[in-house]
């Protein structure tokens, strides 16, 4: 009768210490992922999203678009006001990528004030198209809530493949057309 107490005991230890291996397991998985300030997708999952968008396409054939966003004059917003107003302004513009997020698209804080907007089954002039109304969403939304006076704008570097030829060069041009957005004036989406 003890003895089998004791199996029932240990079995049921067993099970308890199995459950907290797999939740801590998943908490690093999802930790290893994801942005803590934002919760998007960090840099290395984005790395992997492309990887497989990049496969999939020279499987398939099917275009696919990267957008490169960068807030506008950062600097500035956590010199004017501080640190901690930057770090609500980065979950607003989070907060506005995920609204347009089409479902199939995945956007993620690569570092910094900079994110990135993967757009499978979406061609370089449809790409525009999102990024502008993505831009247009952004400087249209109410910061004031953050800090009195605060606006914040996003400029956007696009490319696509097949244009370019595959996901390093997607990714080059797209940072490329992003720097003519800046020296342009900000606020604004350009292709290359
Ligand atoms: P540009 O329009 O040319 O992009 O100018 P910018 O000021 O946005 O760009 P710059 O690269 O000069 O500055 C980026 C700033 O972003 C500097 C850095 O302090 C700030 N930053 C980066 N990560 C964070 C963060 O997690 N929180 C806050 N509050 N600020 C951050
Ligand atoms: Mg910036
Ligand atoms: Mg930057």
């Amino acid at each position: 009768q003890r003895q089998s107490e004791r199996l029932l005991r240990v079995d049921a230890e067993r099970e308890q210490l199995l459950t907290r291996l797999r939740r801590q397991t998943e908490d690093f998985e999802r930790l290893a992922h994801e942005d803590p300030l934002t919760g998007l997708p960090n840099r290395r999952r984005f790395d992997e999203a492309l990887a497989h968008e990049f496969a999939r396409s020279r499987r398939s054939g099917e275009p696919w678009s990267l957008a490169m966003i960068d807030i506008d004059h950062f600097k500035q917003v956590n010199d004017r006001y501080s640190h901690a107003v930057g770090d609500e302004a980065l979950r607003a513009v989070a907060d506005v990528l995920r609204t347009h997020d089409r479902g199939m698209d995945t956007v993620a804080r690569l570092g910094g004030e900079e994110f990135a907007l993967l757009m499978p089954h979406t061609t370089a002039e449809q790409a525009v198209g999102v990024c502008e109304r993505l831009r247009e969403a952004m400087r249209s939304h109410d910061c004031g809530g953050i800090a009195p006076g605060l606006a914040v704008t996003i400029s956007i570097g696009v490319a696509a493949w097949p244009e370019h030829a595959d996901a390093a060069a997607v990714m080059e041009a797209a940072d490329a057309a992003l720097y003519r957005a800046k020296a342009r004036g900000r606020d604004r989406v350009m292709a290359g």
